[in-house]
């Protein structure tokens, strides 16, 4: 039985580099970003995206064919790790929100046409993008009811309808936009991708809302309101086929979903160390922190559930790897909610363990914890991802027939009576 916990040796190599690299270049990257403007950031960074090309671990998110270096996910899942523990390592990495899932789409359904326009420049970081479907006045959590169309005139879609919450959609050169194309066919079969160059004529982006996220969420990186008045792009930049928007979709946020759990990982184990080192400099009561039962307690359930949360991340990876995301799904939602709890819960404690250092800007914590919270509602809320993995368990079982539970002892003693009556009388007549 093939069975391993083990990283090969050359890959460990790179992860180790990884680490290295992440901690001596991109953290210091944080501590500056409140003090410099977009293009100074932009001179920041090209650097270190030159070296990570030059270590060939640029854009790992995709198979070679389709211009990544073709790690699979369970390896990706190891960098992301490494990358998650700091905000501005995945655009260091090439492998950003929402660019990776975008280009996603685009190398598994775009046309060539397609992918030389957008995907190129997307891999080679020199253009960004936007994934654009919630909207306002139309419930996230049941994409079915989207009310954004695109109605076909001639040979250009003409698009209308109000979106928000799309990231990044004030600095993107492209939005993908989920419109209704047909909005008499099956509920899920209503709904079409679009590629919508952002200086479309119609195309208005009203601004960045305000969240608890604050003002870290910097140049321009924030999530966007945009009306779309009768925005016409070409017939050929529908990607796939008209009434595919929910199966790309699938395919779309199965891989940018575990991409973001993996990520959470390397932010609640930064937030861990923290923990771990602080309650062992900070003195209280005759004692360090770390001798209080109660912050042992912390120390022990978060490692407890940091680990569940990483074997379940590597494991839904793992079936992405070997069967695709569609076979996956079960064990992708498990980790959504599950493993945004344990991003929460762990910063949590951490912030509880600072005392008001840990509420203070003087530390990342605070900031760790208002992303935190997001990571409970995008890409599915906690409560329709359970509801999905409920719903998935119970398709494996049936009600047992009768009013009793199949369970119910005196039904089964009764049962078991009749089954073992003969050698019971047996017994009975040779005493
Ligand atoms: C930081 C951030 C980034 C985002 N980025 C993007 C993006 O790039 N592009 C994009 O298109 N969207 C994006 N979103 C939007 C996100 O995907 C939606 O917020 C999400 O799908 C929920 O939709 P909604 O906000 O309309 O909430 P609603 O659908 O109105 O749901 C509200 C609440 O209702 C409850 N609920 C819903 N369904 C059920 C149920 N079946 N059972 C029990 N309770 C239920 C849940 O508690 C849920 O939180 C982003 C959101 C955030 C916060």
């Amino acid at each position: 039985m093939a069975w391993d916990f083990e990283t090969d040796p050359e890959f460990e190599k790179k992860l180790a580099w990884m680490r290295d690299f992440v901690k001596a270049e991109v953290y210091p990257l944080e501590v500056i970003a409140s003090e410099v403007d977009d293009g100074q950031f932009l001179r920041l960074i090209r650097p270190l995206q030159e070296e990570v090309k030059r270590q060939k671990l640029w854009a790992t998110h995709l198979p070679p064919d389709l211009g990544g270096q073709g790690y699979g996910q369970v390896r990706l899942g190891l960098m992301h790790e490494i990358e998650g523990a700091s905000q501005w390592a995945p655009i260091v990495f090439g492998n950003q929100a929402p660019d990776s899932g975008n280009s996603e789409v685009l190398a598994h359904f775009g046309s060539a046409a397609q992918k030389e326009k957008w995907l190129s420049p997307l891999l080679e970081g020199k253009v960004r993008s936007c994934f654009s479907m919630t909207e306002p006045n139309t419930p996230g959590s049941d994409p079915t009811q989207l009310s954004t169309t695109a109605v076909l005139d001639g040979d250009e879609w003409v698009i209308n309808g109000h979106k928000w919450f799309s990231s990044n959609g004030m600095i993107a050169d492209f939005l993908i936009v989920m419109v209704v194309t047909d909005p008499d066919a099956a509920p899920y079969e209503r709904a079409s991708m679009i590629l919508v160059p952002a200086d479309t004529p119609g195309v208005k982006r009203l601004r960045n809302i305000p969240t608890m996220a604050g003002e870290h969420e910097r140049f321009g990186y924030g999530h966007a309101e945009i009306l779309y008045e009768n925005a016409r792009v070409p017939q050929e930049n529908l990607i796939g086929r008209p009434g595919e928007g929910f199966k790309i979709a699938q395919a779309r946020l199965g891989p940018g979903r575990i991409h973001h759990c993996m990520r959470w990982l390397g932010v609640s184990r930064r937030a861990f160390d923290m923990l771990c080192e602080r309650s062992l400099q900070r003195q209280a009561f005759g004692g360090k922190l770390a001798e209080k039962q109660t912050v042992q307690n912390w120390i022990a359930d978060s490692a407890a559930e940091m680990q569940a949360a990483r074997l379940m991340t590597l494991h839904a990876a793992w079936m992405i790897d070997k069967q695709g995301p569609g076979a996956a799904r079960k064990e992708i939602a498990l980790i959504k909610f599950f493993g945004a709890k344990v991003l929460h819960d762990v910063i949590d404690r951490a912030v509880q363990l600072h005392g008001s250092l840990g509420y203070s800007a003087d530390l990342p914590l605070e900031e760790m914890y208002r992303h935190a919270r997001a990571a409970r509602l995008y890409d599915g809320p906690d409560e329709v991802h359970r509801q999905s993995v409920a719903r998935h368990i119970l398709g494996g079982y049936t009600a047992p027939e009768g009013i009793w539970p199949r369970e119910h002892i005196p039904t089964r003693r009764e049962a078991a009576r009749r089954k073992f009556a003969e050698l019971l009388e047996h017994h009975t007549a040779n005493l």
